[in-house]
């Protein structure tokens, strides 16, 4: 029997490139081709056979995701998606967000990967709010797995307290939320 949904999900501090998953989430850009946070850092871990592989892709669409082997890495996949930049929240920026959380399932799916860690796309230089971003990552995501058996774990990455102390709120908020209090 397929476990709950709130018990299939994980939330840590760390640095994504060390985790032994299936496959990893990388927050790109639309060409792919490298950049700097978490990117520059999954390109510098898994070696230049990554950016080999990244070139052939031609690129990727805001919202979407592309996948790669993880070469040197401890994960076997790296997932390329591309977060929006963040500028009102009005300009279709959680729809895109969004999308790229459900294509990565999707993709994680499509290639048997059964455990995935995402950073939190979007929110380093693309400038998106760290609790508007997690609401749509772990909506997306709970629905997701609701829907999908054949992942076994999602792990949220979170680089420092402050973003994990987010999440937490967020998960407590969106998956078990506390019971009502009786006046
Ligand atoms: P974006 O351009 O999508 O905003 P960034 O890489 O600038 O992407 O930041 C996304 C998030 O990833 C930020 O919260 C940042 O603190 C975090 N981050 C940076 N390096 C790592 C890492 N090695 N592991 C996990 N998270 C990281």
């Amino acid at each position: 029997m397929t476990r709950p949904v709130a018990e299939r999900i994980e939330l840590i501090r760390g640095d994504i490139t060390r985790l032994d998953v299936d496959a990893i989430v990388n927050a790109a850009n639309t060409s792919l081709l490298g950049g700097g946070g978490v990117d520059g850092a999954i390109h510098r871990a898994a070696g230049p056979e990554l950016l080999a592989e990244c070139r052939t892709l031609g690129g990727c669409s805001t919202g979407s995701a592309k996948i790669t082997r993880g070469y040197r890495l401890p994960a076997r996949h790296v997932i390329h998606a591309v977060g929006p930049v963040y500028r009102d929240g009005r300009s279709g920026e959680p729809e895109l967000l969004a999308g790229c959380y459900r294509t990565a399932l999707r993709l994680a799916v499509e290639n048997g990967c059964r455990t995935i860690a995402f950073p939190a796309i979007s929110c380093g230089v693309f400038g998106y709010p760290m609790a508007a971003a997690a609401r749509i990552a772990i909506g997306e995501t709970t629905d997701f797995l609701a829907r999908h058996d054949e992942i076994d774990k999602v792990i949220f990455v979170l680089f420092d307290e402050r973003g994990l102390d987010t999440y937490r709120k967020v998960m407590t908020e969106l998956v078990s939320p506390p019971s009502e209090q009786k006046p």
